[in-house]
């Protein structure tokens, strides 16, 4: 998708700038809280899908390829619109989600996430690390499929055995995790106003 616009241009029927009421101290704060800012990106089903920039957002709604479905009281400006601060937007055309999420970086944060921060043989919530189930020394893959959370002691204690020669076995079976766990990555902390917008499964264990 291309879209690294800097300046958007306005969309067709904006209103001048000067006609706008203003908020905030001056038009360099808004843009600099916006930049600090995550919104939660929906797909045209409703289902959430990702996260991203206040600037990214901004230009999908510029280009007609979103629209906001919530928004802050402040808003954002450039030098030749503004706009309410997005704080979820919809798409307006669906996305393939499954495929995308197959190409999602495996990192320890996704596993740890995935797996509820806990240790997927001892249930430790510390010292965790990431472990291939197979290990690779016998032909084990790094993808989700055979990636799951451990504890450092559990790693060690498995080493490089099989999950059956070390009689530990993961407690649930490691799968390519829902997009919603890539939510929670990407922005530990969910504002309010997501919520509505994330099933309840999974919200819990942001942290
Ligand atoms: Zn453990």
């Amino acid at each position: 998708m291309p879209g690294d616009v800097l300046t958007p241009p306005g969309p067709p029927g904006s209103v001048p700038l000067s006609e706008h009421p203003r908020y905030g101290p001056d038009a360099g704060g808004g843009a600099s809280r916006g930049a600090n800012g995550r919104v939660l990106v929906l797909n045209a089903t409703y289902e959430p899908i990702n996260v991203c920039t206040v600037r990214r957002a901004a230009v999908l709604l510029l280009k007609e390829k979103a629209e906001v479905v919530e928004h802050g009281s402040w808003e954002l400006r450039s030098e030749t619109t503004s706009m309410a601060r997005p704080v979820v937007i919809r798409l307006v055309t669906y996305v393939k989600v499954p495929r995308d999420t197959h190409q999602r970086k495996i990192t320890r944060r996704a596993v740890f996430a995935r797996d509820g921060w806990e240790c997927q043989y001892c249930g430790a919530r510390s010292q965790l690390t990431v472990d291939h189930v197979i290990p690779r020394s016998k032909g084990g893959g790094s993808t989700w499929e055979n990636i799951v959370a451990a504890c450092a002691p559990c790693n060690r204690r498995k080493g490089d055995q099989l999950p059956k020669q070390a009689n530990m076995i993961p407690k649930r079976v490691p799968r390519v995790p829902h997009p919603q766990v890539f939510i929670h990555v990407a922005s530990p902390h969910i504002p309010g106003a997501w919520k509505p917008w994330l099933p309840e499964a999974g919200v819990a264990e942001a942290a």
